[in-house]
């Protein structure tokens, strides 16, 4: 008999669905049939595999309200911010759409006339550019349409099939987007879900693919990259941060704060790019410190389909222990509570709003990624002294400076190390501009030219006449 996926509403802790897995026999299958299928997608003329996707980003508008409430369903994101990541991926889309064209013409960089060599004739030197092939794109539950279609959509036009596994914590939501990628035109065999946990993962690793796409937690991007090392395979891993944010000492406390709070708490934490660590000059400190708890008292926590909630339950019952334990460990080196820090008594996977002072980087809350509704706030006394605790991580996907002078956060972004840098603003993300990360954050780009190029090798051509 087939394993079953249990499906479990984090809102109510309720079974939705018990899906079969896929063993190693079906991913087999699943990679033969991609492998056979391929070659054909990528001899189409682009505009042949433009059209499907445009066809997915109308389909997306049109059931945007089925496909927020079935997210919500499985993810306890609060639909208000379902409907917002499915509505934001149109934009990437068009991004998308508008340069594939550009990206994939030959480019002819040299031209030699004939007889240039005695007797010899023209000679020109062109870039071209193939597809991967077949590609596995595992992805994360806390954002699918956005870290998937960040892969996907520029993985199928340049010409690749997909093996799309989702997380095993948004499957209902992956098997959504790969119906509505059938619906719109993209053929069965060319973006293909592989359903299963981290088990099916590994499994789909073991077949002759062409590339992975990863977007997940550093330990699991890790094994990733050991199983995947023989191989010599484009390999792109999208990992976790602990991004810091500085509030400098002529910043506007109050905007800072309510810009912050968001950063930190907005997908109740559960955001890549997540404010985790906040940093204050003691000369704005008072200021910030009181809007930022304020913000964070008047945030509305509760079900999740209720359009007015900004905070619901946190997806993966594991991670509450791991919530409790970061605020214990920094109560017992001699934090302060200010609200929040504790599991609340309700059915569901809720954990109160966490704001914690009064800390240091001896603390997990500070050192290590936290990826739920818990922040910690240090009073600094210098940028000098703020640059050396943002730094201090090995971490690096995005960081933050508040202030009024653009030269001065400038300066200060430049010491850190970060695939992103934010000047009064923060977790933000746009599909004109490479997302990366630097050191444990990972490997590789999406987004931008560069995320069209990532899809792609490179091809010499030496046309000589004869
Ligand atoms: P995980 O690392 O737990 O899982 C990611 C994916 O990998 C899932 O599909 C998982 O399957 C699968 N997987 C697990 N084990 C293996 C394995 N041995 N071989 C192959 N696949 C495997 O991360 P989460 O899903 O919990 O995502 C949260 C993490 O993702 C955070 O660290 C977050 O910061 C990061 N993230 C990074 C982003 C970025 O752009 N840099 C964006 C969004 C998230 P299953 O879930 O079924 O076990």
């Amino acid at each position: 008999m087939a394993n079953l996926l249990s499906i479990i509403n984090p809102a109510t802790e309720a079974l939705i669905q018990e899906m079969p897995v896929d063993d190693k026999a079906a991913v087999a299958e699943k990679y033969a049939r991609a492998r056979a299928a391929q070659p054909g997608w990528a001899a189409l003329p682009l505009a042949d595999r433009i059209k499907p996707i445009l066809r997915f980003r109308e389909l997306l508008v049109e059931r945007v309200d089925a496909l927020a409430a079935l997210l919500t369903s499985e993810t306890g994101k609060p639909i208000t911010q379902a409907r917002n990541e499915i509505l934001a991926v149109p934009g990437r889309i068009d991004f998308f759409v508008e340069n594939a064209d550009r990206v994939l013409s030959l480019e002819r960089v040299y031209a030699e006339p004939a007889g240039a060599l005695p007797g010899m004739g023209s000679l020109e030197e062109v870039i071209g550019h193939d597809p991967l092939g077949v590609i596995a794109n595992i992805s994360a539950w806390n954002y699918p349409y956005f870290v998937g279609g960040n892969v996907f959509i520029p993985a199928l036009l340049m010409g690749n099939a997909v093996l799309y596994k989702p997380s095993e914590f948004a499957t209902l939501t992956g098997g959504a987007i790969a119906d509505l990628l059938h619906a719109s035109g993209i053929p069965q065999d060319i973006f293909i879900p592989v359903i299963g946990s981290g088990l099916t993962g590994a499994a789909l690793l073991e077949q002759p693919i062409d590339g992975v796409f990863f977007t997940g937690s550093y330990a699991t991007g890790q094994k990733i990259a050991i199983a995947t090392a023989p191989k010599l395979i484009r390999t792109q891993l999208e990992l976790g941060g602990k991004d810091p944010a500085y509030v400098c000492a002529d910043a506007n406390g109050a905007v800072a704060a309510a810009a912050l709070a968001d950063g930190a708490f907005y997908n109740n934490g559960q955001s890549c790019c997540a404010v985790e660590r906040i940093y204050v000059h003691t000369e704005v400190y008072d200021e910030f410190f009181e809007a930022f708890l304020a913000t964070v008292r008047g945030f509305k926590l509760g079900d999740p389909t209720d359009s007015d909630t900004y905070l619901g339950p946190v997806s993966r019952k594991p991670q509450l222990s791991v919530l409790a334990e970061q605020v214990t460990d920094a109560l017992a080196k001699g934090a302060t509570l200010c609200c929040g820090g504790q599991t609340l008594d309700r059915p569901g996977w809720y954990f109160a709003p966490t704001v914690l002072t009064e800390v240091n980087h001896t603390m997990t809350v500070m050192q290590e990624e936290t990826f739920g509704p818990v922040i910690g706030i240090q009073r600094v006394a210098s940028d000098a002294e703020a640059v050396a605790l943002m730094q201090d991580t090995p971490y690096g996907l995005t960081a933050a400076v508040y202030g009024t002078e653009r030269d001065r956060a400038v300066d200060i972004l430049r010491q850190i190390k970060t695939g992103s840098a934010y000047w009064n603003c923060c977790d933000r993300v746009s599909p004109r501009l490479p997302w990366s990360g630097r050191g444990h954050s990972g490997l590789g780009t999406t987004l931008s030219q560069a995320g069209l190029y990532t899809f792609l090798q490179p091809r010499a051509w030496h046309l000589r006449a004869g």
